[in-house]
């Protein structure tokens, strides 16, 4: 099981950061062992002094795929759910100042927080919308509208290069209003109206 994830796919976003709107999607990747939900604490790793929350839609991926044709990329996911892609800021502006590769800063354990899946045409039918709390004030609201590379994009995009699997998958990107977590913070998703996942932090 592979995870995919998309950098700075929300104009507000990427200015609230001071980086340039992306010609093509900017993609990364997490292990297996990022994978996390709110079943069990979130826990700060040590060794940074600035960890975000970056709230995101993402996609499982239910059946194989290379080269997707856009006519067809439908036909690979049924099912989505609210993520957060934690983020060590601190480390990730180290890493880019000396253009070296994201994973420490994105790719370490429990970096990848799930919620349930819900059907995707459930989450269009009720407005398409999500949003994060941090101690019950929200923080972030997205619309898969504003996306500047949508689904059709990603899919299309990401398949050119990594055979999808089932199973797989993707973070879609972070709307504007990414901020630093604390312990003891409680961090509330939802999608449109359901809340979806409650996570605490430590
Ligand atoms: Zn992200």
């Amino acid at each position: 099981m592979k995870i995919f994830c998309v950098g700075r796919n929300y104009v507000a976003h990427a200015n609230e950061l001071g980086n340039a709107v992306p010609q093509q999607p900017i993609i990364f990747m997490k292990p297996s062992t990022a994978l996390t939900t709110d079943k069990q604490p979130f826990f700060i790793p040590k060794w940074t002094e600035n960890l975000h929350y970056e709230a995101e839609l993402v996609l499982k991926v239910k059946k194989n795929g290379k080269a997707i044709h856009p006519d067809f990329y439908r036909d690979y996911f049924d099912e989505v759910c609210l993520g957060i892609d934690f983020t060590a800021r601190d480390i990730q502006t180290r890493c880019k100042e000396k253009s070296h590769p994201w994973e420490l800063a994105k790719a370490f354990d429990q970096s990848a927080l799930i919620s349930e899946m819900i059907p995707f045409d459930t989450f269009l039918a009720e407005g398409g919308r999500f949003s994060l709390e941090r101690n019950d004030q929200v923080v972030q609201q997205g619309h898969i509208n504003l996306m500047i590379f949508n689904i059709q994009d990603i899919l299309v995009f990401i398949s050119q290069y990594f055979t999808l699997q089932m199973g797989d998958l993707i973070f879609t990107g972070t709307p504007a209003g990414v901020g630093q977590v604390l312990s003891g913070d409680i961090l509330k998703g939802r999608l449109n109206n359901q809340h979806v996942f409650s996570c605490r932090v430590k």
